[in-house]
């Protein structure tokens, strides 16, 4: 800790926010300012059940309906990941943890290896908002990066801009998936949200406002904690 409160080490940040909240988008841009890996548990998943592995078999009927897969599974899937040598400096984390086991559970892990999570970024988003931003969600199906044809649209429609790769729509970002998965949200993952608020790491950004306008807050945010 620097003398104007200030922190240094490792860059452990997580992102929360709930689907539709603009994670994705927000967590590639600290990442590759800060040069951390961006670790999206949801993107782990689907890779999981691209390559068919056991994980990914079991992970696939609670992703279809919207429900998170049990905490056991993506907890190990977390650590896994967090303890390759590219973590080293930090690790950005979006979409873990959803559940407070899932939050002790990374502090374990972080403290195991003298380290200790530097913020909770959280990015607010009225609910009514999110169901709309979601069904117009398309995702790359190469890199996940993801669009709105409203709000962020591809330069060439179906494509996408980073590396060419077809624009799908999620099964799970169809609207009766998406509001199991926000009342799932509001009963598991804000409990993480107070969580994080009684340690005094999280920092709320105001997630409605645009891609630019959110990043700037969270830059200022980062600057304040980060040496
Ligand atoms: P996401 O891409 O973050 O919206 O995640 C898609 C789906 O993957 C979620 O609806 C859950 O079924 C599952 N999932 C992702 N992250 C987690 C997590 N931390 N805990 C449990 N399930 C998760």
């Amino acid at each position: 800790m620097t003398p104007d409160g200030r922190t240094s080490g490792p860059l452990d940040l997580v992102l929360l926010g709930p689907v539709g909240a603009g994670k994705g988008t927000q967590a590639r841009r600290i990442a590759e300012r800060y040069r951390v890996p961006h670790v999206a548990s949801g993107d782990l998943l689907r890779s999981h059940r691209a390559h068919n592995t056991p994980l990914g078999q079991t992970a696939a009927e609670y992703m279809d309906r919207g429900a998170l897969v049990p905490d056991d599974l993506v907890i190990s899937m977390i650590i896994d990941r967090m303890r390759q040598p590219d973590a080293n400096h930090g690790i950005l984390l979006d979409g873990f943890p959803r559940t407070v086991a899932q939050a002790r559970a990374l502090d374990k892990e972080l403290e195991a290896e003298g380290r200790s999570l530097k913020l909770a970024l959280y990015l607010e988003v009225p609910f009514e908002v999110l169901v709309e931003r979601a069904a117009g969600r398309w995702t790359c199906r190469t890199c996940q990066a993801t669009y709105n044809y409203r709000v962020n649209p591809p330069r060439k429609p179906g494509l996408c801009d980073i590396d060419g790769g077809e624009l799908y729509q999620r099964e799970d970002d169809r609207p009766e998936v998406v509001s199991e998965r926000i009342k799932v949200y509001l009963r598991d993952t804000v409990p993480v949200v107070d969580y994080y608020r009684d340690r005094g790491i999280l920092r709320e950004v105001d997630g409605t406002r645009d891609i630019e306008g959110v990043a700037g807050d969270i830059q200022r945010q980062l600057k304040a904690t980060v040496c």
